[in-house]
Formats: C-alpha cells, sequence, structure tokens
C-alpha cells in the first residue's frame, strides 16, 4: 500500500465583477485575498493555474478593466479572490501610476474583508523600483503579505538567488517567499494550500 501525496485541489472560481468604485463591491462579504504585481510579471497566467482554468483571468486584460479590481468568486469556499490592477506598464504616464495608487490605496484602506495580499515579482527579473514601492508600502501598511515568485521555470539559479536576497532585505526576516511557475506547475499546491491557510 503506497502513500498519497497530499494534494491541494484547485479552487472553483469564476470571475464576477470588475470594480471601479468600492460602492461596487459585492455581496456577500466574503473575505478577500488580493494578487497584485506589476503587468506582465504572470498574475493572469497564476490565477488561471490557481484555479486549473485555462481562460479564467483573460477578462483583467479587457480594455477599460485594466485600472479595476477584478472580483473572481469562488462560492465553495465563499471568498473572492482580487486582481488587483497590474502596475508598471512600460509606456504609461504619470498619470496613470497616479490612477492605480488612487484605486489600490482606497481599496487598501477601506477593505476589511481583506485577509491577504500576494505580492508577485519575476524570479528572473528581480523586484523592480514599483515592486520595491508596493513592498515597502505593504510593510508600512502592515497589511499581511506574502511574496510570490513567478516565471520561476526561466530563471537560472544565480538569477533566483539574486531576486530571493533582494527581496529578503526589504521583508521581515520570518516572511516567506512562494517560489511558483504557472507554466510548469512549481509551487501552486504550497500556493492554495496557503490561501486555504489565510482564509480558514
Ligand atoms: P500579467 O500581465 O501579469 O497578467 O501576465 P501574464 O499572465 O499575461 O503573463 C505574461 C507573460 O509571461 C506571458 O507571455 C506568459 O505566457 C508568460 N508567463 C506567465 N507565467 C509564466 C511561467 O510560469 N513561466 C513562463 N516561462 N512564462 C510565463
Amino acid at each position: 500500500m503506497g502513500f498519497k501525496a497530499e494534494t491541494e485541489p484547485p479552487f472553483s472560481a469564476k470571475f464576477l465583477l470588475s470594480v471601479v468604485e468600492l460602492s461596487q463591491r459585492p455581496v456577500p462579504r466574503w473575505r478577500e485575498v488580493a494578487i497584485g504585481g506589476r503587468s506582465n510579471v504572470g498574475k493572469s497566467s497564476l490565477i488561471n493555474a490557481l484555479c486549473a482554468q485555462g481562460g479564467l483571468a483573460r477578462v483583467s486584460k479587457t480594455p477599460g478593466r485594466t485600472r479595476a479590481l477584478n472580483y473572481f468568486s469562488v462560492p465553495k469556499e465563499q471568498f473572492y479572490l482580487v486582481d488587483l490592477p497590474g502596475y508598471g506598464y512600460a509606456k504609461a504616464a504619470k498619470s496613470e501610476q497616479t490612477a492605480w495608487r488612487a484605486v489600490v490605496d482606497r481599496y487598501f484602506f477601506d477593505s476589511r474583508e481583506l485577509v491577504a495580499v500576494f505580492a508577485l515579482v519575476d524570479a528572473q527579473v528581480g523586484p523592480t523600483a514599483l515592486d520595491r514601492e508596493f513592498i515597502e508600502w505593504l510593510v508600512d501598511r502592515q497589511t499581511p503579505f506574502r511574496i510570490v515568485l513567478t516565471k520561476s521555470d526561466k530563471a537560472k539559479q544565480s538569477e533566483l538567488a539574486s531576486t530571493i536576497r533582494a527581496l529578503t532585505e526589504l521583508i521581515p526576516t520570518d516572511l516567506q517567499i512562494v517560489k511558483t511557475s504557472a507554466d510548469k506547475l512549481i509551487g501552486i499546491e504550497t500556493l492554495r494550500r496557503e490561501i486555504r491557510e489565510t482564509i480558514s
């Protein structure tokens, strides 16, 4: 008789709505887990992998929704995955950055249901200036958060090591960093487990 590996099933999620004003947030007020990172960090791919649903997060790329908080509901487990608008478009104007900050700031200020933020950083690229700003901001606000490295399949060992070194200077020493790859399904079950722990 063999041992069966512990598995973490995918979240059974569906896209619910895009929110630009907090008054539009969904009812019931379930707990919320927010996922943030710069655009192109691999956020949509990660959400799709967590939910094992290929096209799920494509909605966040729809024009007009890139500045919104996209709510995915997970009715069985009674929580929302909140896809924060990606920051740091290469060609974004300063005004775009300011708009991003305003939306996200208001959300953080006024979201009692928010239980944790997962801040995504590209494993190969390491924390960019805007990633650093976002992480420092989370630390300052004392928002419970975790760092998630994306695209770890692309990063060499040396790149991964330097990314982790750079991040450990920014965050409290006891904070775990989860290494993931949506392509190779690395760390996805770990992340599902972490999310389940934060909402339980
Ligand atoms: P978003 O803008 O943060 O939502 O990023 P996307 O999920 O659209 O991904 C941006 C690019 O990175 C796409 O070309 C993806 O195919 C690629 N990508 C995302 N996740 C991974 C991964 O785990 N491994 C690799 N090699 N590429 C990835």
